[in-house]
């Protein structure tokens, strides 16, 4: 019988993280775990916490970012931790910080800065700095395919030879030996999209042997978005690799509704293959300005741009009559730079939201001047907006897409759920007013309705602000 903890939440409204009918109990945590979960009236906590009228939950995941540099560079990570976030996979969309030595990151590995003090020759060299100095939340990290091709190829516009998938091979298994959890790959961008796939599967195999996990950003979410899906699916079958599909969306108006098949491709392959997705909850995306992604947009924002920072959060078309040439010339007069496509449905949205084997994913990009708001806004837009307001799926299915599905589906060990013994990862929220507040016009905005969260058993953030604290993990497989 448990007679003491550290810290005991009172009288909470427990969302366990399983999906399950949340109840309303007592948690005590003691270290970095949750000791006891249920009437805890006899056991005695050094601090208590009342917590009536809210919800704890597990500390969000966030299943798709770009955070790799952010996590050394602005360890306290406020726009995640103050949506409740308490773990982010890095390394996504073919991007990964490391291993990368002495190149120039090419767009969009530019996305991460460019900068040779972010410059890791390996996993481990990574791990080492996170290891030293942790960051407030925990992380996991995927090695990117172009930065594998950046480092393994001496031009990028071509499929891989037989000797330099080799070296691929080789780099890839090194960082899964050291705890990366997987590969992922960014087929519509210009370092792989001469990348055949068979050079994926390829790479992909190294991970599904070991049990590791493949992520993509496609070749193409617009008109050839069912290809790209089958081409995915293809690559997982092949592999024998657990599948995530990036960002699941479909942009371009013609192409709209095309989820609705697409997603029935992916129901049909879960009955045979592991195969899941994430998806942010907003019908703009964000990436580096490109001339490819343009043309499908309805409006496209300017996030950054190094050659030209007075024209930040300006609309390109704007741009481009200001500058009095077309939008190509613009484009190209811009680099380098970032921008938000105005490009997708609602409907679309809220029905990969609805999907049995969709997570949430932020995508947010940190190093942007001026973000895409998804940075700061996801997870309490999923829960207030979505779930509370909209009622798309109850509360409790909204937190398990964002907890116990993803520690799963990344397999992160004792993650993801409350229950004794699990890692006392936890976010306290009041279910009646959490929403986001970062848009287009101001993206930098904290949500509301976040009160506490914990990481490691450790207080990170509490009244709107970071505690300071610094207990997270770089998170090994
Ligand atoms: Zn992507």
């Amino acid at each position: 019988m448990l007679q003491s903890c550290d810290l005991k939440f009172k009288n909470a409204r427990v969302i366990d993280g399983t999906g399950g009918e949340s109840a309303t109990a007592d948690v005590a945590v003691t270290g970095d775990r949750i000791t006891a979960v249920g009437k805890l009236d006899d056991v005695n906590p050094g601090t208590v916490i009342d917590a009536t009228g809210l919800v704890l939950a597990p500390g969000f995941i966030d299943a798709h970012t770009h955070d790799d540099r952010a996590l050394i560079a602005y360890p306290d990570m406020v726009a995640k931790v103050s949506q409740g976030v308490t773990t982010v996979v890095t390394g996504n969309c073919g991007i990964s910080i490391a291993p990368l030595s002495n190149r120039e990151p090419v767009p969009p590995l530019n996305l991460l800065g460019e900068s040779d003090k972010w410059r890791f020759a390996d996993f481990d060299a990574y791990a080492e700095t996170m290891d030293r100095s942790p960051a407030a939340i925990n992380s996991v990290m995927l090695t990117g395919h172009s930065t594998l091709r950046v480092g393994a190829m001496d031009a990028l516009d071509r499929p891989a030879t037989t000797r330099e998938i080799d070296t691929m091979v080789e780099t890839l298994g090194k960082s899964l030996s050291c705890g990366c959890v997987g590969l992922s790959t960014g087929l519509a961008y210009p370092p792989a999209i001469n990348a055949p796939t068979e050079e994926v599967i390829e790479l992909a195999r190294v991970a599904g042997d070991l049990g590791r996990l493949y992520t993509t950003h496609m070749r193409d979410e617009e008109t050839r978005l069912l290809e790209s899906v089958e081409e995915t699916i293809r690559i997982g079958h092949e592999a024998a690799v657990a599948t995530v599909i990036s960002h699941h969306k479909v942009c371009g108006r013609d192409n709209w509704g095309d989820t609705r098949e697409s997603l029935k491709l992916i129901a049909e392959a879960r009955k045979h293959q592991t195969i899941d997705c994430d998806v942010y909850p907003y019908t703009a995306s964000s990436t580096v300005l490109l001339e490819a992604f343009v043309h499908r947009a309805d409006r496209v924002m300017i996030t950054w741009s190094k050659s030209h920072p007075q024209f930040n959060t300006r609309d390109l078309d704007d741009v481009a009559k200001e500058m009095g040439c077309d939008i190509p010339t613009a484009i190209e007069r811009l680099q380098p730079a970032g921008a938000i496509y105005f490009q997708m449905s609602d409907e679309d949205l809220e029905r990969v939201l609805q999907f049995e084997g969709a997570m949430i994913g932020s995508d947010g990009l940190p190093h942007d001047e001026h973000p895409h708001p998804r940075l700061w806004g996801t997870f309490p837009k999923v829960v207030g907006h979505y779930a509370r307001d909209r009622g798309l799926f109850s509360m409790e299915e909204a937190i398990h897409r964002m907890t116990g599905k993803t520690a799963t589906v990344f397999g992160l060990t004792d993650r993801g759920l409350i229950r004794p013994g699990g890692f006392a990862d936890l976010v306290l929220f009041d279910p009646e007013t959490i929403i986001d507040r970062a848009n287009y016009e101001s993206p930098e905005q904290p949500s509301v309705g976040v009160h506490q969260v914990y990481v490691n058993g450790q207080k990170i953030y509490g009244d709107g602000e970071s505690t300071g604290t610094r207990p997270g993990r770089l998170l090994r497989a």
